[in-house]
């Protein structure tokens, strides 16, 4: 198999002497989609900031394409470059319109023309059904709909990964689809993805593998098919029972 896109290898994170990660290990191959669940507090987000390099780690390796990954770091900007991240609050600018949020980064830190970056920028906000917001503010659209914007921006550098920290969990129940559906898409078209969720027909529908953390450890990593329809783990088990997720839900989606 080719070079994985994404390499981690037995990643210890601790805060003020508690382990929050243990031992991960972990590799993601290009056009290769997994999904993180577990529960609150496990070590998800603290998994994805690792690899941003916002954390620094006190164990182990994370290469992206083979580059080491290490916070402060004189090549970390250039490697950043390459690993795109969606959080829950969309960290918009609420001074600069849709479309100067998602120059900006293109311009400033990749140095690309202005026109270029508008032409690609304008294409990725009609494919996400928002052509006509470029010129809004931020706070004149809806969470979905800033979301979107986060995710378009995301794309605009290019990046070899994109990370989605529960993108939809601060979003009214009527806008997680129209989100949901834009990574869905992203799926279809190959795109390397590490991706939080709660939202299990969502995990079940985009994931080629599921990986469960719980206590800062990876518990399971499996298949969504096994996943869901046979856990092998007792802590899968009481993982989906907390969701009540049962095999009649699985026409949802
Ligand atoms: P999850 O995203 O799965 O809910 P987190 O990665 O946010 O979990 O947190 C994992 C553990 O690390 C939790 O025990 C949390 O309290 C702790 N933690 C997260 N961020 C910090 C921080 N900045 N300082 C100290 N502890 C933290
Ligand atoms: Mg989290």
């Amino acid at each position: 198999m080719a070079e994985p896109v994404l390499t981690i290898e037995h990643l210890t994170k601790e805060y003020d002497g508690q382990t929050v990660l243990k031992d991960v290990s972990l590799q993601v191959h290009e056009g290769e989609v997994i999904v993180i669940v577990g529960p609150s507090g496990s070590g998800k987000s603290t998994l994805l900031r690792c690899i941003n390099a916002l954390e620094d780690i006190q164990g182990g390796e994370i290469r992206l394409r083979g580059q080491k990954i290490t916070a402060g770091a004189k090549n970390l900007p250039q490697i950043r470059q390459k690993i795109g991240m969606v959080f829950q609050s969309y960290e918009l600018f609420p001074h600069l319109t849709v479309m100067n949020n998602i120059l900006l980064a293109p311009m400033k830190a990749q140095k690309r023309a202005k026109e270029e970056v508008q032409a690609e920028a304008m294409a990725l906000l009609t494919r996400v059904g928002l052509a006509d917001k470029a010129d809004s503010l931020p706070r004149q659209l809806s969470g979905g709909q800033k979301q979107r914007v986060a995710i378009v921006r995301a794309l605009c550098m290019h990046p070899e990964i994109l990370l989605f920290d529960e993108v939809t969990a601060a979003l009214d129940p009527e806008m997680v689809r129209e989100v949901l559906e834009v990574i869905l898409q992203l799926a279809e078209n190959k795109r390397t993805m590490l991706i939080v969720t709660h939202e299990m027909p969502f995990a079940r529908a985009v994931a080629d593998r599921i990986i469960l953390l719980d206590d800062g450890r990876i518990q399971d990593d499996t298949d969504p098919e096994e996943f869901f329809e046979s856990p092998k783990t007792e802590l899968a088990k009481r993982f989906l029972q907390s969701f009540e997720y049962t095999r009649t839900r699985k026409s949802d989606d």
